[in-house]
């Protein structure tokens, strides 16, 4: 079963593969800045993303099949199965990204920084993609009838993750399908963490549930009006 201390040192693996992809990335913006003139090379900028996305998400993917393997094996489960990576992003995903993030260099006032800051957010989203994705599809292939939770991790999470975190190890692709669960924002560090028959989620649901069912009781059965109560109650985004 997933500790709280094993979904810690995951995101932290995790985390140090997107710091070496937005390492890289920045150096490579610095270059191309310095050597910049004229026309801003958008193709070369969607190459370099969809890249750096392939190789970085590679590695989280890989990262993410040995826990998924490693848990498993602690489970109390029969029957053999063993992970497989998920396929990094899609380069038409990571080229979309990297459009959209060049706009601020297209302004009266070209902001290559605020450019940056976008492209950075993006690649950290699309890099962890195939690391959630491989637990979410292992998940589902899995025999011995695994679910997924979003466990909330890191400092602050917002009220959308935590309102997803409170229904517990439920996901798994039927549970998903249509919905938001399997979404993740920019900046977003919670991990979806695999979970078989029998076992706890390593984290508090009950207390997530509680927050949701106040707000709820509060604002009535909108979601935006619970998710905006959330945020007003607890003080968060
Ligand atoms: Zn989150």
């Amino acid at each position: 079963m997933a500790t709280p201390a094993d979904v810690a040192a995951f995101r932290a693996t995790q985390a140090d593969v997107v710091t070496l992809a937005l390492a890289e990335l920045a150096d490579w913006w610095q270059q191309l800045l310095a050597l910049l003139t004229g026309d801003v090379p958008v193709a070369q900028i969607e190459t370099v993303t969809a890249d750096l996305v392939a190789v970085y998400g590679d590695a989280a993917a890989l990262a993410a099949v040995d826990w998924y393997d490693e848990l498993r094996d602690q489970a109390d489960v029969r029957g053999t199965f063993r992970a497989r990576m998920a396929e990094p992003a899609p380069r038409e995903q990571a080229a979309a990204v990297a459009r959209w993030a060049v706009g601020p260099l297209f302004g009266a006032q070209p902001d290559p920084a605020k450019s940056l800051e976008h492209l950075s957010g993006g690649v950290q989203r699309l890099v962890l993609q195939p690391g959630r994705q491989t637990i979410a599809t292992n998940v589902d292939q899995d025999p011995a009838d695994a679910r997924w939770a979003r466990v909330p991790s890191g400092p602050t999470t917002c009220a959308f993750c935590r309102l997803l975190a409170s229904r517990g190890a439920v996901y798994h692709s039927e549970e998903s399908a249509g919905g938001l669960a399997t979404s993740f924002h920019s900046l977003c560090d919670c991990v979806p963490t695999p979970v078989w028959p029998g076992e706890q989620e390593p984290y508090d649901v009950d207390a997530l549930v509680d927050e949701y069912s106040n707000a709820r009781a509060e604002a009535g059965g909108n979601p935006k009006a619970i998710l905006a109560q959330m945020r007003k109650d607890l003080g968060i985004n």
